[in-house]
């Protein structure tokens, strides 16, 4: 059961932050899907849903997603739904149901850093920047390697660059959290190979891209990439599979998401 002592309905991000800060055992609250499923204490509850979080922005070539913009917002707006080769609806689509995904949030979603998650892996393929409010801007790939201090996710920030990318997971039943999850990203400056839920945290596969790079994507190169991210990354054991199990199918799933882009293209 999630026990909260005082809650905070902030009026400013700077009210927000200075709460998170400076009043241990405070905690941001999103959707508070995930946040509920736990038994905890939380001193003091900082809801941000009375600031300007929530929407999809565009501006200057880049799509702006305000945290608290539910997973079923993204899923469903037609600039999502657009661009990237539509791979935000694609990743978002399994998770469990509709009720849930109108709840959650991106800035949850991100500031959780789950290693399970679908949406931070097509993010990394897109070169998703997080914008902090008290550390600024930073790279989601560097964001998800750090533990970094308490700060505030106030968006996501992604380059409308026309890039196509694709999404493929393998859950064990329809709404269960994936095996494996992998996005593949093709770019102007090159290939964005990334694999999720091995049971890590999304990673890109820089070798693999490379090589990519290097030979361009046919039919015969996307077999090859599969192979090499597999011997690339690591891969472990969890309840829902081995590490060895990972392995097996990752080359079938970036090759099936390449595939989907070379198509596509
Ligand atoms: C039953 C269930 C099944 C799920 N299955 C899947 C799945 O299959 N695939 C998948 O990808 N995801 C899955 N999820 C995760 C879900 O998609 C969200 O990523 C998750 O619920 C977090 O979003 P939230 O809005 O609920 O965040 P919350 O639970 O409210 O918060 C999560 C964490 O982020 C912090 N936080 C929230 N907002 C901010 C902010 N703006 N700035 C800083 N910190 C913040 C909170 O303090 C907390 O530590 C599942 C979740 C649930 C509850």
């Amino acid at each position: 059961m999630l026990r909260i002592d005082n809650y905070l309905r902030a009026s400013s991000l700077a009210e927000a932050y200075d709460t998170l800060t400076s009043v241990p055992g405070s905690v941001v609250l999103g959707g508070c899907g995930y946040l509920r499923l736990g038994r905890r204490r939380i001193r003091t509850a900082i809801d941000l849903s009375q600031l300007p979080l929530e929407g999809i922005a565009e501006s200057a070539g880049t799509v702006e997603i305000g945290a608290m913009t539910t997973l079923r917002t993204i899923e469903t707006h037609p600039l999502t739904g657009s661009l990237w080769g539509g791979v935000l609806p694609r990743a978002l689509r399994a998770i469990v149901g509709v009720q849930l995904r109108g709840c959650v949030t991106i800035g949850g979603t991100v500031a959780g850093r789950y290693p399970f998650s679908d949406p931070l892996t097509a993010l990394v393929a897109l070169d998703a920047t997080v914008q902090l409010h008290h550390q600024g801007p930073v790279a989601l790939s560097e964001y998800l390697a750090a533990r970094g201090a308490p700060d505030i996710v106030e968006k996501i920030m992604l380059p409308r660059d026309g890039r196509l990318a694709a999404f493929a997971s393998v859950r064990r039943s329809a709404t269960d959290f994936a095996v494996l999850n992998v996005a593949v990203a093709r770019c102007a400056d090159g290939f964005r190979l990334v694999v999720g839920s091995r049971p890590g945290r999304a990673m890109r596969a820089v070798l693999a891209e490379a090589s990519l790079n290097q030979h361009g994507l046919d039919r015969r190169t996307a077999i090859e990439a599969g192979r090499l991210v597999a011997e690339e990354l690591a891969f472990g054991d969890n309840a829902r599979a081995s590490g060895a199990y990972r392995r097996a199918i990752c080359p079938v799933l970036v090759e099936r998401a390449l595939t989907e882009v070379l198509h596509a293209a």
